[in-house]
């Protein structure tokens, strides 16, 4: 998962540099239950939490623009797939 996290964060694209942060600072965690399928994601400013699966996002970008691919849910299909 971090080699994952490191790869990313080496990357040009933006979403992707900021789900390696989110990722190398702890900022997804799983939530219990639901089947072990949603995360919380910490919002850039360390402030709000966001529900988060590999498909969808309750962040203001994920809300506005379904299936908009914020770096939430860059990070958390990084976290699935590791
Ligand atoms: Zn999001």
């Amino acid at each position: 998962m971090y080699r994952a996290a490191r790869s990313l964060e080496s990357s040009d694209s933006k979403p992707a540099k900021l789900a390696a942060e989110l990722i190398l600072d702890g900022g997804v965690q799983k939530m219990p239950g639901h089947g072990g399928r949603v995360w919380r994601t910490v919002s850039s400013k360390g402030s709000t939490g966001y529900l988060t699966t590999t498909g969808q996002c309750n962040c203001r970008q994920g809300l506005n623009r379904m299936p908009f691919l914020c770096h939430h849910r860059v990070a958390v299909i990084v976290m699935v797939e590791a």
